[in-house]
């Protein structure tokens, strides 16, 4: 994680550089982008230890929920990213500008891009070895820098050979294009996450499907609610019994159904069950997040 903060500063220093020597719109982009992709990673380091602390006083259900707060900060910081390139794109494209030291300006960019590459390989590797899939994951953070800034690369040799000077600003809208799709989606990602949204189809069919199997013992189920919160799952449903098993024997199956749910799932699940007589109609007056009123 820390080799990935060296190789951006480093990376983002170079790449100034050769916007600095060139007064290229598309290599501040591309600097721009880095810079985002930074911040990006600090965030999510920080908010990843909030989001790992255990349970306390006044936040019962765990801190899980903190890496949504990371992501919506990121995709703000990368919508003012882009629309800052946008903006000194715009009048480039009407006023196109001659670059100057285009050599030397490639040279830093390809060697930023070389760093990257380099950092970028090493952590994938480290993180397949170590199952590490966050250290991997930065790696490949890192490839999709590399990808942008050959991108830009070619963009800018094309400028020089070619003598086409509104390449230049047109590079830098699409990097700016780019990013922007980045911010939508994590945008996306955190608001949903804060509107509590579902765990996935799957992996509601693949508890539903179990459920389904325990009526052989005699038990049903309804009010089936789950919810994702970061990294954990919530899962909630009302178990339908015969109502002369006591207390001891519901709650008995009750404690197992809840472990092989929470065992199906390799990331943390919170499974919570409602133990309800099959006999009485009360029981299935309480479905959803409102209990109906008797009437
Ligand atoms: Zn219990
Ligand atoms: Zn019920």
């Amino acid at each position: 994680m820390y080799m990935s903060i060296v190789a951006a500063v480093v990376t983002i220093l170079l790449k100034f550089t050769a916007y600095r020597v060139t007064g290229s719109i598309g290599f501040f982009s591309d600097a721009l982008e880095s810079i985002v992709n930074l911040l990006a990673a600090v965030f999510g380091l920080v908010m990843l230890h909030v989001s790992e602390k255990p349970a306390d006083e006044g936040h019962e259900f765990g801190h899980s929920k903190a890496e949504y707060f990371s992501s919506a900060i990121e995709g703000a910081l990368i919508l003012l990213a882009a629309f800052s390139i946008i903006w000194s794109a715009i009048p480039r494209l009407i006023h196109p500008i001659a670059l100057e030291n285009i050599n030397i300006g490639l040279l830093f960019s390809v060697g930023a891009s070389l760093v990257n590459l380099a950092v970028g390989q090493v952590l994938i590797h480290n993180g397949k070895k170590s199952k590490s899939l966050l250290v991997e994951a930065d790696g490949k953070h890192l490839m999709t820098d590399v990808w942008t800034s050959a991108g830009v690369i070619v963009g800018i040799f094309m400028v020089k050979i070619t003598g086409i000077l509104i390449l230049d600003p047109i590079i830098a809208i699409l990097v700016a294009i780019n990013i922007v799709y980045t911010g939508y989606r994590l945008i996306s990602r955190s608001t949903n996450g804060l509107m509590d949204a579902s765990i996935s189809e799957t992996e509601i069919d693949k508890v539903k499907k179990y459920l389904d199997s325990l009526k052989e013992k005699n038990i049903t189920y309804h009010s089936l609610m789950t919810r994702q919160a970061g990294q954990r799952k919530f899962i909630s449903f009302h178990l339908l019994v015969p109502g002369a098993w006591t207390v001891q024997q519901g709650h008995e199956n009750a404690d197992i159904i809840e472990e092989t749910i929470e065992d199906m799932f390799d990331e943390p699940v919170t499974v919570t069950s409602h133990i309800e007589p099959v006999e009485d109609p009360a029981s299935l007056k309480d479905i959803g997040i409102d209990r109906k009123k008797n009437s």
